[in-house]
């Protein structure tokens, strides 16, 4: 992918104690300029390891993160640099993201000026007016003054997102950018970043725990859904909302508020059979899903990991030169089949 950003078979380990706890293991995607990856799962699923992993704040104990072409845990010095530069991460609390002490203008011209080693202090507050114009914190002199504590969460968050533009990034990756922004201001944030992807063609690694916010600002895109560490089903968004196939999506899409309510009362819920979410510190055996899952089958989804493997059949683009993971339609489950289709709830197995 030479002008974006790809993670293939990355996995990341921590100590806790005398034990070894794999947040991520062997999670793909890829993005491109002006695209979107979405990564979805409930808090604790990996999405955020591997957003830190895809903005080279984390290295990877396996796999390989590429950044035009070239594998950036070999790259010398400055091109690593050059790469964290090229490749911004938005965090999602903008209230400890911004220094309190730093006035938004200080926010803003200090990476500029790094950025632009010969801009003067008169050309770098222009260039971060012309920022805040564009994250639509208007009339931009009335902001450059403000201290954080100043600013409202979402205004906060929009410095944050000027802050990230102000090296000119390719990808940007967000990290729930809108979970601790007030309601009624998060479409104004997803619209600025969606101007960013849409108009200055910056790729986005948009992580959220939100399917309904993955569903509006990953249109066009790919989705992959995260649960304990591993990437369970991956594809183009459209297709995996409207036709999730892993029982955990399946699940969470259950949860999200169907817009039609004729479907709402004629469709059986699917509802899992253990509330609890096992912890990454008590992996169970084989299908990590399977103490949860209505689909369970004692003695296959219990025995080993189900892989992450292409899907065939319906309308799924085919998997990608890459592998299943990088592209096209791909799920983590030993019940589907090659089609995509799960055996009929009727033919669950009791638990
Ligand atoms: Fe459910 Fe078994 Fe598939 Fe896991 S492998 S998601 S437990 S059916």
């Amino acid at each position: 992918l030479r002008e974006g950003l790809e993670l293939e078979g990355i996995s990341r380990s921590f100590r806790v104690g005398s034990r070894e706890v794999w947040a991520v293991q062997d999670v793909s995607l890829e993005v491109g300029r002006g695209e979107t990856f979405c990564l979805v799962g409930e808090s604790g699923c990996g999405k955020t390891t591997t957003g830190r992993i895809a903005a080279g704040l984390i290295r990877p104990t396996r796999g390989t993160v590429r950044f035009r072409g070239d594998d950036v845990w070999r790259l010398s010095r400055e091109d690593f640099a050059t790469f964290r530069r090229s490749v911004q991460i938005i965090h999602q609390n903008p209230y400890a993201s911004l220094n309190p002490l730093h006035s938004v203008e200080h926010i803003l011209a200090i990476p500029l000026q790094r950025h632009h080693p010969g801009l003067s202090r008169r050309e770098a507050r222009q260039r971060a007016a012309e920022l805040l114009t564009m994250v639509g914190l208007t009339p931009p002199g009335e902001f450059l003054p403000k201290l954080p504590h100043q600013l409202s969460g979402g205004q906060r968050q929009r410095v944050s997102i000027a802050r990230s533009m102000t090296v000119e990034p390719s990808v940007v990756v967000a990290d729930e950018p809108v979970s601790m922004v007030d309601v009624s201001l998060r479409a104004g944030i997803l619209k600025v970043l969606e101007r960013l992807r849409d108009e200055a063609g910056v790729g986005f690694v948009f992580i959220t725990h939100d399917l309904a916010v993955a569903r509006y600002f990953g249109r066009g895109g790919s989705i992959g859904v995260m649960y304990l560490g591993r990437m369970v089903e991956q594809g183009p968004t459209e297709e995996v909302v409207a036709r999730p196939i892993h029982p955990y999506t399946r699940i969470l899409l259950d949860a999200v508020a169907e817009p039609d309510p004729a479907r709402t009362r004629t469709r059986r819920r699917i509802e899992p059979r253990s509330m609890d979410v096992p912890s990454l510190l008590r992996m169970p055996p084989g299908c990590p899903f399977h103490p949860r899952c209505p689909w369970y089958e004692p003695g296959l989804c219990d025995a080993s990991v189900p892989p992450l493997r292409a899907i065939s059949g319906r309308g799924s683009r085919s998997a990608s030169r890459e592998g299943p993971a990088a592209s096209g339609r791909a799920v983590a489950c030993h019940r589907v089949d090659e089609s995509g289709e799960l055996p009929p709830m009727a033919a669950v197995a009791p638990s």
